[in-house]
Protein backbone atom coordinates (compact mmCIF):
# COMPACT_ATOMS: atom_id res chain seq x y z
CA UNK A 1 0.00 0.00 0.00
CA UNK A 2 1.00 3.57 -0.96
CA UNK A 3 -0.06 6.32 1.28
CA UNK A 4 0.43 9.68 -0.60
CA UNK A 5 0.58 12.68 1.68
CA UNK A 6 1.07 15.96 1.08
CA UNK A 7 0.76 19.59 2.24
CA UNK A 8 2.66 22.70 3.05
CA UNK A 9 5.21 23.51 5.81
CA UNK A 10 4.17 23.38 9.57
CA UNK A 11 0.81 21.32 8.26
CA UNK A 12 1.65 18.45 10.87
CA UNK A 13 2.34 16.14 7.39
CA UNK A 14 5.31 14.76 8.91
CA UNK A 15 3.93 14.01 12.04
CA UNK A 16 1.09 11.94 10.41
CA UNK A 17 3.78 10.35 8.06
CA UNK A 18 5.52 9.20 10.67
CA UNK A 19 2.60 7.90 13.24
CA UNK A 20 0.92 6.33 9.90
CA UNK A 21 4.09 4.26 8.94
CA UNK A 22 4.35 2.88 11.88
CA UNK A 23 0.68 2.08 12.42
CA UNK A 24 0.41 0.53 9.05
CA UNK A 25 3.53 -1.01 9.22
CA UNK A 26 5.25 0.66 6.53
CA UNK A 27 8.66 2.67 5.54
CA UNK A 28 8.12 6.07 5.41
CA UNK A 29 10.14 8.94 3.61
CA UNK A 30 10.04 12.62 4.25
CA UNK A 31 10.81 13.77 0.56
CA UNK A 32 11.50 17.68 2.19
CA UNK A 33 14.81 15.81 2.71
CA UNK A 34 15.91 15.76 -0.40
CA UNK A 35 15.49 19.17 -1.72
CA UNK A 36 16.91 20.30 2.12
CA UNK A 37 19.88 18.14 0.90
CA UNK A 38 19.72 19.27 -2.29
CA UNK A 39 19.84 23.49 -0.84
CA UNK A 40 22.22 22.33 1.93
CA UNK A 41 24.68 21.38 -0.64
CA UNK A 42 24.35 24.29 -2.46
CA UNK A 43 24.50 27.07 0.74
CA UNK A 44 27.76 24.51 2.23
CA UNK A 45 29.69 25.29 -1.23
CA UNK A 46 28.60 28.88 -1.03
CA UNK A 47 27.01 28.41 -4.89
CA UNK A 48 24.00 31.08 -5.96
CA UNK A 49 20.65 29.77 -5.02
CA UNK A 50 20.06 30.03 -8.88
CA UNK A 51 22.83 28.05 -10.36
CA UNK A 52 20.81 25.09 -11.67
CA UNK A 53 23.48 23.25 -13.35
CA UNK A 54 24.92 22.95 -9.98
CA UNK A 55 21.87 22.11 -8.06
CA UNK A 56 20.56 19.45 -10.85
CA UNK A 57 24.73 17.76 -9.96
CA UNK A 58 23.92 17.89 -6.81
CA UNK A 59 20.37 16.56 -6.97
CA UNK A 60 21.59 13.24 -9.06
CA UNK A 61 24.63 12.70 -6.82
CA UNK A 62 21.80 11.98 -3.83
CA UNK A 63 21.18 8.98 -2.23
CA UNK A 64 18.42 7.97 0.31
CA UNK A 65 21.39 6.22 2.41
CA UNK A 66 22.77 9.51 2.74
CA UNK A 67 20.48 12.31 4.28
CA UNK A 68 20.79 13.33 7.34
CA UNK A 69 17.67 14.27 8.80
CA UNK A 70 19.72 16.36 12.16
CA UNK A 71 21.44 18.38 9.46
CA UNK A 72 18.58 19.15 7.38
CA UNK A 73 16.64 21.36 9.97
CA UNK A 74 16.63 25.24 9.70
CA UNK A 75 14.70 27.68 8.24
CA UNK A 76 18.12 28.66 5.67
CA UNK A 77 17.72 25.27 4.50
CA UNK A 78 14.05 25.38 3.79
CA UNK A 79 14.34 28.41 2.58
CA UNK A 80 17.29 27.24 -0.38
CA UNK A 81 15.53 24.13 -0.74
CA UNK A 82 12.18 25.68 -1.81
CA UNK A 83 14.58 27.61 -4.48
CA UNK A 84 16.15 25.08 -5.88
CA UNK A 85 12.54 23.07 -5.83
CA UNK A 86 11.68 25.13 -8.72
CA UNK A 87 14.11 24.07 -11.06
CA UNK A 88 12.44 21.06 -13.40
CA UNK A 89 16.21 19.25 -13.74
CA UNK A 90 16.53 19.12 -10.36
CA UNK A 91 12.58 17.40 -9.46
CA UNK A 92 13.76 14.99 -12.55
CA UNK A 93 16.66 14.39 -11.11
CA UNK A 94 15.01 13.15 -8.12
CA UNK A 95 11.57 11.51 -9.15
CA UNK A 96 13.19 7.88 -9.85
CA UNK A 97 14.55 7.42 -6.01
CA UNK A 98 11.09 8.34 -4.64
CA UNK A 99 9.31 6.47 -6.72
CA UNK A 100 11.77 3.14 -6.49
CA UNK A 101 11.12 3.68 -2.56
CA UNK A 102 7.49 4.08 -3.27
CA UNK A 103 7.36 1.31 -5.43
CA UNK A 104 9.23 -1.47 -3.21
CA UNK A 105 6.98 -3.70 -0.98
CA UNK A 106 5.46 -3.96 1.16
CA UNK A 107 5.13 0.36 0.28
CA UNK A 108 4.98 3.05 1.74
CA UNK A 109 3.87 6.46 3.34
CA UNK A 110 5.92 8.98 1.62
CA UNK A 111 5.39 13.04 2.16
CA UNK A 112 5.87 15.84 0.58
CA UNK A 113 3.94 18.84 -2.08
CA UNK A 114 3.60 16.40 -5.50
CA UNK A 115 3.38 12.83 -4.43
CA UNK A 116 -0.49 12.53 -4.69
CA UNK A 117 0.27 13.93 -8.01
CA UNK A 118 3.40 13.54 -9.76
CA UNK A 119 5.58 10.97 -8.00
CA UNK A 120 2.42 8.39 -7.07
CA UNK A 121 -0.71 9.05 -8.92
CA UNK A 122 -1.23 5.72 -8.52
CA UNK A 123 -1.49 5.64 -4.53
CA UNK A 124 -4.12 3.87 -3.07
CA UNK A 125 -4.66 6.91 -0.38
CA UNK A 126 -3.84 10.19 -0.92
CA UNK A 127 -3.95 12.86 2.24
CA UNK A 128 -4.12 16.84 1.97
CA UNK A 129 -3.17 17.97 5.29
CA UNK A 130 -3.82 21.93 5.32
CA UNK A 131 -3.99 24.23 8.54
CA UNK A 132 -4.58 28.40 8.19
CA UNK A 133 -1.01 30.07 7.68
CA UNK A 134 -1.38 31.36 11.28
CA UNK A 135 -2.02 28.16 12.95
CA UNK A 136 0.96 26.38 11.47
CA UNK A 137 2.96 29.76 12.18
CA UNK A 138 2.37 29.45 15.96
CA UNK A 139 2.91 25.92 15.75
CA UNK A 140 6.60 26.71 14.05
CA UNK A 141 7.26 29.75 16.09
CA UNK A 142 6.63 27.65 19.50
CA UNK A 143 9.22 24.81 17.82
CA UNK A 144 11.83 27.33 17.01
CA UNK A 145 11.54 28.97 20.29
CA UNK A 146 11.68 25.49 22.50
CA UNK A 147 14.96 24.64 20.25
CA UNK A 148 16.09 28.27 21.75
CA UNK A 149 15.92 29.88 18.43
CA UNK A 150 14.80 33.79 19.10
CA UNK A 151 12.79 34.76 15.87
CA UNK A 152 9.18 36.75 16.00
CA UNK A 153 5.98 34.84 15.37
CA UNK A 154 5.63 37.44 12.46
CA UNK A 155 8.79 36.90 10.62
CA UNK A 156 7.77 33.33 11.04
CA UNK A 157 4.00 33.87 9.38
CA UNK A 158 5.89 35.42 6.68
CA UNK A 159 8.25 33.04 5.96
CA UNK A 160 6.21 30.56 5.48
CA UNK A 161 3.77 32.85 3.56
CA UNK A 162 6.49 33.35 1.30
CA UNK A 163 7.63 29.62 0.97
CA UNK A 164 3.93 28.66 0.10
CA UNK A 165 3.20 31.60 -2.45
CA UNK A 166 6.58 29.67 -4.65
CA UNK A 167 5.55 26.36 -3.72
CA UNK A 168 2.01 26.77 -4.86
CA UNK A 169 2.80 29.27 -8.01
CA UNK A 170 5.95 27.24 -9.46
CA UNK A 171 5.20 25.55 -12.64
CA UNK A 172 6.82 22.25 -12.37
CA UNK A 173 4.95 20.22 -9.91
CA UNK A 174 3.22 22.70 -7.43
CA UNK A 175 2.12 22.28 -4.18
CA UNK A 176 -1.36 21.32 -4.85
CA UNK A 177 -3.69 18.64 -3.45
CA UNK A 178 -4.80 15.64 -6.09
CA UNK A 179 -8.50 15.71 -7.49
CA UNK A 180 -8.50 12.03 -5.59
CA UNK A 181 -7.32 13.20 -2.50
CA UNK A 182 -9.03 13.61 1.07
CA UNK A 183 -8.54 16.94 2.71
CA UNK A 184 -7.58 17.17 6.47
CA UNK A 185 -7.61 20.64 7.81
CA UNK A 186 -5.62 20.35 11.10
CA UNK A 187 -6.29 24.02 12.05
CA UNK A 188 -8.66 23.14 15.05
CA UNK A 189 -6.76 19.37 15.57
CA UNK A 190 -4.54 18.57 17.82
CA UNK A 191 -2.24 15.63 16.50
CA UNK A 192 -4.18 12.90 18.15
CA UNK A 193 -7.24 14.10 16.80
CA UNK A 194 -5.25 14.52 14.06
CA UNK A 195 -3.83 11.13 13.76
CA UNK A 196 -7.19 9.18 14.16
CA UNK A 197 -8.88 10.52 11.51
CA UNK A 198 -5.61 10.03 9.07
CA UNK A 199 -6.46 6.27 10.10
CA UNK A 200 -10.05 7.06 9.23
CA UNK A 201 -9.18 7.99 5.80
CA UNK A 202 -6.49 5.13 5.52
CA UNK A 203 -9.05 2.89 6.74
CA UNK A 204 -11.88 4.30 4.21
CA UNK A 205 -13.81 6.36 6.03
CA UNK A 206 -12.67 9.45 5.04
CA UNK A 207 -14.17 12.78 2.66
CA UNK A 208 -13.17 13.36 -0.87
CA UNK A 209 -11.92 16.47 -1.64
O1 LIG B 1 8.66 19.58 3.70
P1 LIG B 1 9.82 20.54 3.90
O2 LIG B 1 9.43 21.80 4.57
O3 LIG B 1 11.00 19.87 4.54
O4 LIG B 1 10.27 20.89 2.41
C1 LIG B 1 11.24 21.88 2.14
C2 LIG B 1 10.98 22.44 0.76
O5 LIG B 1 11.23 21.41 -0.22
C3 LIG B 1 9.54 22.86 0.48
O6 LIG B 1 9.29 24.22 0.83
C4 LIG B 1 9.38 22.66 -1.01
O7 LIG B 1 9.82 23.78 -1.72
C5 LIG B 1 10.34 21.53 -1.31
N1 LIG B 1 9.64 20.27 -1.54
C6 LIG B 1 9.11 20.05 -2.80
N2 LIG B 1 8.53 18.85 -3.10
C7 LIG B 1 8.46 17.87 -2.18
C8 LIG B 1 8.97 18.09 -0.87
C9 LIG B 1 9.55 19.31 -0.58
O8 LIG B 1 9.14 20.94 -3.65
N3 LIG B 1 7.92 16.71 -2.51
Amino acid sequence: MIIAIDGPAASGKGTLARRLAERFGLPHLDTGLLYRAVGRGMLLAGHALDDEETATLIASRLALADLRPDALRGDEIAEAASRVAQMPPVRAALVQLQRRFAATPPGAVIDGRDIGTVICPEAEVKLFVTASPEVRARRRHAELTARGETVTYDDVLADLKRRDARDAGRAVSPLAAAPDAHLLDTSDLDIEAAFRAAVDIVQGDGPVV
